[in-house]
């Protein structure tokens, strides 16, 4: 079944402008868990694609984002569903990575990994990296407007990008979930 990209920080989990930073931190938005074990229940595949610069930072360690993920995966495994794999960036924009969104390195790894295309998978993200990372693969951009969405949205509207025309906006995971199950 098809693999369905999550970016995590705004879409998964609450947001901070100074970091998530221990498991403690790490707050999911209402809904969310919950859509996760539906999608997963349905047969999708969850992978998230995160930015993780707080690590070149400084911010928090290997251990504490190894906390924060499996805090994730047993709160989506305690509502029925799997998180089928986390990739992440670990890099700042100066390490000029390959993998830091909106470039494409955490897909092409993911495209490796499952031995598969990610042409046409759905793309959840808040930002604007996101969209640029989800259509720069192929993949179909989807925005929701917790996290930094409603910032990206306005932006999107203030200087529309032809490239991200075939956006599709949601209040929240939750939403998106209702609509891709439906
Ligand atoms: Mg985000
Ligand atoms: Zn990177």
């Amino acid at each position: 079944m098809a693999i369905i990209i999550l970016d995590r920080d705004g879409v998964i989990n609450q947001h901070s402008d100074s970091h998530v930073r221990s498991a403690d931190e790490w707050l999911p938005i209402a809904g969310s868990i919950e859509a996760m074990a539906q999608l997963s229940q349905a047969g999708h595949q969850l992978v998230i694609a995160t930015n993780q610069s707080g690590l070149a930072l400084g911010h928090f360690d290997l251990d504490d984002l190894e906390a924060m993920h499996a805090k994730m995966r047993a709160l989506v495994e305690d509502a029925g569903g799997e998180i089928a794999a986390i990739f992440y960036c670990p890099h700042s924009d100066e390490d000029h990575c390959r993998c830091r969104k909106p470039n494409t390195g955490l897909l092409d790894a993911i495209e490796a990994e499952f031995d598969t295309s990610l042409h046409d998978c759905y793309f959840v993200g808040d930002r604007m990296a996101d969209l640029q990372c989800a259509v720069a693969k192929g993949c179909k951009p989807v925005l929701v407007k917790t996290g930094c969405g409603d910032r990206t949205l306005m932006s999107l509207i203030q200087s529309p990008d032809p490239a991200l025309i075939g956006t599709t906006v949601f209040e929240n995971l939750a939403q998106f979930a209702d609509f891709a199950l439906r």
